[in-house]
């Protein structure tokens, strides 16, 4: 495999950030996630746009414009003959004598890209449906920033792992923030799509914009507002959605089966029109 290190493409086991890199030390960096599908990348304008977004937000400078990040990321594709998978980037403060505060601006930023081969299009899981747990969510405020700094949703996700289950929903105050690595669906009894409305309390999901249009397009009904811990234990379907999970139906919900316990038809429609959708654009 071919990784991305400042500017060198080079064979992903010889590539190396310093112990003294602040993501490493402090966590912090940002990162985005976008598949590829075909061999393209799906819906990447806004992945870049939102990698944009989180670095303005905690004061590191974009070390590429999007038509130059889009240049790393296609040529990483085509060195690693990726056809179906993810591109993962990530852009820290730099390396710097350790010190909370932000170093000299001069400070060059580390940049890393590497992709990761995925079956996407035949996920088992998504013919299964997954299983979730609710967690905690045991975060800080800003989760609207695609933040390195993962450690509350890698023990959220451990524990869901622990629970023989394949995502952890979190819960702040009765209600379902979003998942450990995506956005939070519920599809009511009456057959209305819930979700919960983009502030810092979530990441805003490329993958949630994309379904919130779809839904729109096709005339299913979608409400943003919050929604409790009851609600997705007593509602028709449940689903999430990701960059690496696309529309992922889910079957259970605490070790109780949802509906009848196979996935839903608005997910698996909701599931089809992503796939149009990520098939019909750049
Ligand atoms: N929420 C969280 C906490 C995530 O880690 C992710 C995955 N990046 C998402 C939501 C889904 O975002 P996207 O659809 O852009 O992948």
């Amino acid at each position: 495999r071919t990784a991305y290190v400042n500017g060198e493409y080079l064979p992903l086991d010889q590539a190396r950030v310093p112990v003294m890199d602040r993501g490493f030390l402090f966590a912090d960096g940002i990162y985005e996630v976008a598949a590829v599908l075909g061999g393209r990348l799906i819906d990447n304008a806004g992945h870049l746009a939102r990698l944009e977004r989180s670095l303005t937000e905690i004061g590191i400078a974009n070390p590429h414009t999007a038509e130059a990040w889009e240049r790393i990321e296609t040529e990483l594709v085509a060195r690693n003959g990726l056809q179906e998978g993810l591109v993962y980037l990530q852009v820290t403060r730099g390396v710097a004598e350790r010190d909370f505060s932000f170093p000299a601006a001069s400070t060059p930023a580390t940049v890393v890209a590497f992709t990761q081969a995925k079956n996407i299009t035949r996920n088992p899981l998504a013919e299964s449906g997954a299983t979730v747990v609710t967690v905690e969510d045991l975060r800080w405020k800003r989760r609207d920033i695609k933040s390195v700094a993962l450690l509350a949703q890698v023990l959220a996700k451990q524990q869901a792992a622990e629970a023989g289950a394949a995502e952890a929903f979190m819960v702040e105050d009765g209600a379902i923030t979003e998942g450990s690595s995506s956005t939070a669906f519920i599809v009511t009894r009456d057959g209305t799509i819930v979700t919960r409305p983009l502030s810092n309390a979530l990441l805003p999901g490329i993958t949630r914009r994309a379904v919130i249009a779809l839904a729109a397009e096709f005339g299913l009904r979608l409400e943003e507002r919050l929604f409790s811990v009851d609600e997705l234990h007593g509602a028709a379907e449940a689903f999430y959605t990701s960059a690496s999970a696309f529309v992922m139906p889910v079957v259970s919900v605490d070790g109780k089966a949802l509906g009848d316990g196979r996935p839903g038809p608005v997910a698996r429609r909701l599931r089809e029109l992503y796939f149009t959708f990520a098939e019909s654009r750049d």
